[in-house]
């Protein structure tokens, strides 16, 4: 495996993304974030079955985070992929490459708070002005826009910055207009998240369910060598994601009505990072993944 210096060279990281077969388009090809909220839009406003939509975060996965927990095309030694939701993921849609941080000669730094802002909405930071910590009003949310169409919503995270600062106005909007979009915030656990998740998919508040895990930003920043393929806590930190979202696919599938109902599931990322850090235009920061149960809303 290459050192954690070696990988931050856009060549060698471009060759192993794309020889590890993972993806199903290239880099040059790869989606912007604004993907994900066009997605849920277009699955929502589509016709047949009841729609129904769930978008798992993994905050901080890089593109190549998916090596060790998808089979590649370098490491037959998963077996436990029957068991992964990004290799259910791959195998029923696909999984794509993606890029945050603005289109090219934008400053959108690749952080959490501007990440997740433009999954939510679809749009980059010049038109949501989330460049930090600001508090998201010139913008609305695929969870508010669908509350206010009626359709039940629901945000689980932990990090307390997305109620006290980003999604504050949506809060007390929710709240002042009896919206059906409740904003939960977990304890600090990616167990207790998973509970969650979990409770909001199985139960009637679900037209459409998001969630972030924080693991992998956690170890990311803590552990060395940080965002990093080469250290076991960062690809421990992907693995035990990876099976919580399994879990809320497989409550998900459980649900009695699940057969009347037609469910786009997501999982993604905010940013990548590199060394202990993110921010950066580098693209170990900026290629992250889509992966979603329907390849042709991408
Ligand atoms: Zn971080």
């Amino acid at each position: 495996m290459l050192n954690s210096f070696e990988f931050l060279k856009k060549k060698k990281y471009i060759k192993y993304v794309t020889d590890s077969g993972i993806f199903r388009n290239s880099p040059a090809e790869a989606l912007p974030q604004t993907a994900v909220a066009k997605a849920v839009r277009a699955h929502m406003e589509s016709g047949g079955k009841t729609k129904k939509a769930a978008v798992i975060g993994f905050d901080g996965a890089r593109a190549d985070s998916l090596v060790p927990v998808v089979k590649s095309g370098f490491d037959p030694y998963i077996d436990s992929a029957k068991y992964s939701a990004l290799q259910k993921l791959k195998d029923e849609g696909a999984v794509f490459l993606s890029y945050t941080g603005g289109e090219k000669g934008e400053k959108q730094e690749t952080s959490t708070p501007q990440g997740w802002a433009t999954v939510l909405t679809g749009k980059w930071a010049k038109e949501t002005g989330i460049y930090g910590e600001e508090t998201l009003t010139k913008a609305e949310t695929f969870l508010t826009e669908y509350a206010k169409k009626g359709k039940k919503t629901v945000f689980n995270s932990i990090w307390p910055v997305h109620f006290t600062k980003t999604y504050r106005r949506e809060i007390e909007n929710a709240e002042k207009n009896n919206l059906p979009l409740r904003f939960v915030q977990v304890p600090d656990s990616d167990d207790a998240l998973t509970e969650h998740m979990i409770k909001s998919v199985t139960g009637d508040d679900c037209d459409i369910s998001f969630c972030i895990f924080e693991l992998p930003d956690h170890t990311g920043h803590e552990t060395p060598p940080g965002f990093y393929n080469g250290n076991p806590q960062y690809v421990k930190a992907l693995y035990c994601c990876d099976k919580n979202a399994y879990r809320i696919i497989e409550a998900i599938e459980s649900r009695p009505t699940y057969n009347d109902e037609d469910w786009l599931i997501i999982i993604t990322a905010d940013h990548g990072g590199h060394l202990k850090t993110h921010g950066s235009q580098l693209i170990t920061d900026k290629m992250i993944f889509i992966a979603a149960n329907k390849k042709e809303l991408f």
